[in-house]
């Protein structure tokens, strides 16, 4: 079994993707809260889509996941991925932020992966030493 679901991703480079990255170095999810309104929002951005505030709270994420949607990636899409096909790519809701993130399931073939089920968050390290929230579907 390989140490890592997959080789380190690029990590995101703007000031709100560095503070998501931060809270992960310290094993924490957390998602943008706007001060203003309380709405939860995912991938970081400065300003609220809502109400235009840029007041911004990191809130740590709640406990229930569910997969949202998934792709089973075949094809490799460059050289360093060819020994981990087939692989997931899953998109993980979180029903009470109503927010979606990006991420893999890390112990399940793509036969027992299903629309709905309820997920667990694990962190992987990277290559870099940088944990990554993924999760378990077990
Ligand atoms: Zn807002």
């Amino acid at each position: 079994m390989m140490d890592r679901y997959l080789p380190t991703p690029s990590p995101d480079p703007s000031l709100e993707g560095a503070t998501f990255w931060n809270w992960c170095r310290k094993y924490e999810l957390r998602f943008q809260k706007c001060g203003a309104c309380g709405r939860h929002r995912h991938p970081p951005v400065p300003v609220c889509r809502f109400c235009g505030s840029d007041d911004v709270l990191w809130d740590r994420a709640p406990e229930g996941a569910e997969l949202f949607s998934y792709t089973i990636i075949h094809n490799p899409v460059t050289e360093a991925l060819k020994a981990y096909v087939p692989y997931n790519i899953a998109v993980v809701s979180f029903p009470d932020f109503g927010v979606r993130l990006i991420s893999n399931i890390i112990d399940l073939p793509p036969e027992k992966i299903r629309i709905g089920m309820p997920l667990r968050l694990v962190w992987q390290e990277s290559q870099d030493g940088t944990p990554l929230p993924l999760f378990s579907g077990k």
